[in-house]
């Protein structure tokens, strides 16, 4: 199979869809890996690395996809990368399909296979190509919110830890799902005093274990949340209800008997913030500030750490790109029932039902 590697070209996305490690398995296993030039660059993969690695460097995006069936990239093609994909492309990459019905309208007229990482499915019915991403933007949320509760960001001062003779900083994480848990294992890191809340009884005591009670649970009501709030230091949000805009936990009222200069970082802004002030924010102008309150709203938190999150995505895809290579579109997506969760458009229809919902397309 010959699996191409275009460079993003979404502005300001500098992860690969491969690392050389990923592509040099894949030329192991006997296939031709192509490489745009420079693809890696902006997370330190030089063309040499890829070469080295066995795969072959393509001048352009054009050659990219003129010589290659599998497409392996991260974020969802542009109108340009579309106009290059055709029936006999197999398009393996975020896609995000819902709400952006001119790409759908490009994918179905290209007749390529699409499949998108984030409805891929795993055994226990997760999302283990989106999981990479909420470990890491968990994980970044304590740094961000340890940096933003420094003075000269507008925050309270203070340090997670504190020092002997101080108490460490409050921090409560609002969801103990993938990104809270990574949120918490920081945050304890830190040395911090770590609540998590969560609606799931059965999350909460296996975070108790996993833990070993150095993590305070809690069940999320709203008068739980607003006492644990209001005494508070950094205030992670993390929730997912799964197909739903995320609640809003901390309304615009709480802030105002918040400790003045907390801070709130919403990882769940994607889906449209746990915080009733959350606005989506860039990693050009991170940070806002509303009744004293440091809020830390950023959409693509991984972008930010786009090295890490390049080789935790190649980890997670690999396994499934290695499959459709060694198979075909229509062999690996026959015999893993999990990867034919993430194909969502095939001979020019959209193929995965909540999408076709969204966009009122047939399915
Ligand atoms: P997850 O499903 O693993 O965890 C979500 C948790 O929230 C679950 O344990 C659920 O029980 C809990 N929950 C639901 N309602 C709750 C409530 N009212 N109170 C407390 N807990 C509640 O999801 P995840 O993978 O950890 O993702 C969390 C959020 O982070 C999602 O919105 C995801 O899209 C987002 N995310 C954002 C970025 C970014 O860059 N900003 C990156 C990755 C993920």
């Amino acid at each position: 199979m010959h699996i191409g590697v275009p460079k993003e070209i979404k502005v300001r996305e500098y992860r690969v869809g491969l690392t050389p490690d990923g592509a040099s398995e894949l030329v192991r296993a006997g296939h031709d890996v192509i490489v745009q030039t420079s693809a890696g660059d902006g997370v330190g993969y030089s063309d040499d690395a890829y070469r080295a690695a066995g795969a072959k460097i393509a001048p352009d995006a054009a050659s990219v996809f003129g010589d290659s069936e599998l497409i392996v990239k991260v974020k969802e093609p542009q109108p340009v990368e579309t106009a290059m994909l055709t029936e006999k492309h197999t398009l393996f990459t975020y896609l995000h399909l819902a709400p952006d019905p001119v790409q759908s309208e490009g994918l179905r007229k290209s007749g390529c296979i699409a499949i998108a990482y984030e409805t891929v499915t795993d055994a226990d019915g997760r999302l283990p190509l989106l999981k990479p991403m909420s470990e890491v933007a968990g994980r970044m949320s304590i740094q961000v919110g340890a940096h933003c509760l420094e003075k000269t960001q507008g925050g309270r001062g203070m340090l997670l830890g504190g020092v002997p003779g101080v108490l460490p900083a409050k921090v409560v994480i609002l969801g103990g799902g993938v990104a809270g848990t990574h949120a918490a294992e920081m945050a304890l890191g830190a040395r911090a005093d770590v609540t998590v809340f969560d609606r799931s009884n059965k999350r909460l005591a296996e975070l108790d274990t996993q833990f070993g009670g150095m993590v305070k649970t809690a069940f999320s009501t709203p008068a739980a949340v607003e006492k644990a709030v209001h005494e508070a230091d950094l205030i992670i949000g993390a929730v997912l209800i799964p197909g739903a805009a995320a609640p809003k936990l901390v309304t615009r009222a709480m802030l105002k008997d918040m400790k003045d200069g907390a801070v709130l970082v919403d990882i769940a802004i994607d889906q449209g913030g746990c915080f009733e002030t959350s606005k989506a924010t860039t990693h050009d102008d991170p940070t806002y500030i509303i009744d004293g309150i440091v809020h830390y709203c950023v959409a693509n938190m991984p972008g930010a750490v786009a090295r890490t999150s390049t080789q935790a995505l190649t980890n997670a895809t690999l396994p499934f790109t290695a499959a459709l290579a060694r198979h075909g579109a229509i062999g690996a997506l026959n015999a893993d029932p999990h990867l034919a969760r993430g194909l969502n458009v095939a001979e020019g229809e959209i193929t995965y039902e909540p999408v076709a919902h969204d966009l009122g397309v047939p399915y």
